[in-house]
């Protein structure tokens, strides 16, 4: 996880630097587990983010894993959310772990229930506020 203290600013600056993570899916992890797409709701003000606003990197750690990392911004609330899954493969489906202030959360995406994946980051993980101007990220 990142610091606590990290700058905002800093923040949206590595943010408008990154591409989405749209562009690096679907992630086969192998035996059939693919993850197609990723949803993130805002944990601010709940709504959903705009793909082209969830950016970061997918990396592959072994054989059938891959994190997931990056930062979110919102286009309504202009929050950043800095974000980390881990994806492991498991025999055609996908174990999706992340954690919270209360602990790790832990979901199991089948491929049947594809549709925005993983929709289902409700509490910060790290939430920053974007200072300076109205929407300093806008392309
Ligand atoms: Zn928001």
């Amino acid at each position: 996880m990142r610091s606590k203290t990290i700058n905002a600013q800093a923040l949206a600056y590595e943010w408008s630097l990154s591409a989405p993570i749209a562009d690096a899916l679907p992630v086969d992890l192998g035996g059939g587990s693919v993850l197609p797409a990723l949803g993130l709701d805002c944990p601010n003000c709940n709504r959903p983010m705009e793909s082209s606003h969830i950016r970061g990197n997918v990396v592959l750690i072994e054989p059938g894993v891959c994190r997931i990392e990056g930062v979110g911004a919102c286009g309504i609330c202009e929050m950043l959310t800095v974000f980390s899954f881990r994806c492991t493969g498991d025999r055609g489906s996908v174990i999706v772990e992340w954690h919270e202030p209360s602990g790790r959360r832990l979901v199991h995406i089948r491929p049947t229930l594809w549709l925005r994946c993983l929709r289902h980051l409700k509490k910060r993980i790290g939430l920053y506020r974007i200072g300076g101007k109205k929407k300093p990220y806008s392309r």
